[in-house]
């Protein structure tokens, strides 16, 4: 498959320099260039099918011939190796559980898909790849446990200092071996703004070859597709109009869902459900698209101002507001109602979400008021003993950490200070 450039500058290219590049040479985003759907029979049979099966169908035309489809299959199944259980809580709300892989966020899967297509690029190649990540949180311990003893690759992980929880940093900082973490003295955006600058710094890409694991990546960004296809064979003989909602913060994950929906899985629509950083729900009541600074909130993996990938959306949607507003709705929830949210649903039906997931049952609490009909299914997208401070203030049990969770709680932190562009750059150079 050949992707092309948002900004319709930069040529088409192939998935292995869209992987090892990132970004387009012209700064904008990758995108396949064509989106074919897929037989009416797969939909028919998905729920003969096992996960690996319905991955492996559902991403082999933007992935090949490049790789070939027994390394396909083989990167599919090691990236699938958990489950993905839908978890029914009322008769309109569902929520699918992402959160089964090793750092309990739903970023592992796109990270560890990502890891070993660069892996299988880069396995006869003497030149280092160099992977800058900004993270609000949860992206930085998904890429580094799925990028950890890839041959060839190096990660840097820009992380805000203070803004991610105790878990998440433990989670990005303790690795060692090809992973080295930055804290960074600043917000999130301030991160995301250093790797971006850092592309496009001759001095640097003259030096390394530069590529970023945020979902700006489509190896990290498509394979989130899987979940889609995952809840609706488990959900698709119960219910008919089987609605998604998506706690969003750079858009990737609500994004991959509308290429599945393109794909042909029967979805009825979309929803976006943001903390206070909203400019998407801002957007589809105006018509104006006005992106601001992001502001802390308790659902901190959605702390992002500006989503990298409403670009892609647009696209989908030829840039068309009317044909988009029919097919995504977005609510915004604050801090108080997020908490309350978290209380409600372990009051009414004993289950432990997070605050993320809590948004998005906020989200289809809202959508159900005028769309009664639709069954909702709100995407867990962490595990919540990974927000254990935001969780233990609202709700009063016992929470068992899991095993992937326990094991890190005691190592040590090893973080780079870093405070400005400058210092970003010369630790850079000095690898
Ligand atoms: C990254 C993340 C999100 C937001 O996903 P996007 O694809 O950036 O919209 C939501 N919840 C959690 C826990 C995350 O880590």
């Amino acid at each position: 498959m050949n992707y092309y450039s948002l900004n319709n500058i930069a040529p088409t290219t192939t998935f292995e320099n869209a992987v090892i590049k990132g970004l387009a040479p012209d700064r904008g985003l990758y995108f396949p260039e064509n989106i074919t759907p897929l037989d009416a029979s797969f939909f028919e049979n998905i729920e003969n099918l096992s996960n690996e099966d319905i991955a492996f169908e559902a991403i082999k035309q933007f992935i090949s011939p490049e790789i070939p489809e027994a390394v396909l299959k083989t990167i599919v199944s090691e990236t699938l190796s958990f489950d993905f259980p839908v978890v029914k809580l009322t008769e309109s709300i569902s929520t699918l559980e992402l959160f089964h892989g090793p750092t309990m966020a739903f970023k592992d899967v796109g990270a560890r898909f990502m890891a070993r297509c660069l892996g299988y690029f880069n396995k006869n190649n003497s030149n280092e790849v160099t992977v800058l990540v900004a993270t609000s949180g949860d992206t930085g311990g998904a890429v580094a446990n799925g990028f950890l003893g890839v041959k060839g690759v190096r990660v840097v992980i820009l992380y805000p200092s203070g803004k991610v929880s105790n878990i998440q940093e433990k989670q990005l900082t303790t690795l060692g071996q090809n992973i080295t973490a930055l804290e960074v003295e600043g917000t999130f955006d301030d991160c995301q703004d250093m790797v971006k600058k850092a592309f496009l710094d001759d001095d640097l890409t003259s030096l390394m070859q530069l590529t970023s694991a945020n979902s700006i990546n489509v190896a990290r960004w498509l394979p989130q597709l899987f979940y889609f296809m995952f809840a609706y064979k488990q959900l698709k003989h119960q219910y008919k109009d089987i609605v998604f909602s998506v706690p969003s913060g750079n858009f990737g994950n609500v994004c991959a869902g509308m290429i599945a929906q393109k794909l042909g899985l029967p979805i009825k629509h979309f929803i976006a459900s943001n903390n206070d950083n909203n400019v998407v729900t801002r957007y589809l009541e105006s018509n104006s698209y006005d992106p601001k600074p992001s502001v802390q909130t308790v659902s901190n993996a959605m702390d992002v101002g500006n989503p990298s990938n409403f670009i892609r959306i647009q696209a989908i949607y030829n840039n068309e507001f009317d044909t988009l507003k029919s097919n995504l709705s977005s609510y915004s929830f604050t801090d108080e109602e997020t908490k309350q949210a978290l209380d409600e649903i372990y009051k009414t039906t004993n289950y432990i979400a997070d605050p993320h997931g809590a948004v998005g049952y906020l989200g289809s609490k809202s959508y159900l008021k005028t769309n009664p009909e639709a069954h909702c299914v709100f995407l867990e997208t962490a595990h919540p003993t990974k927000f254990l401070d935001v969780v233990k203030e609202v709700i009063d049990a016992e929470i068992p950490l899991p095993p992937q969770i326990k094991s890190v709680i005691d190592k040590q932190k090893v973080a780079t200070d870093i405070k400005d562009y400058s210092e970003f750059k010369a630790f850079l150079t000095q690898l």
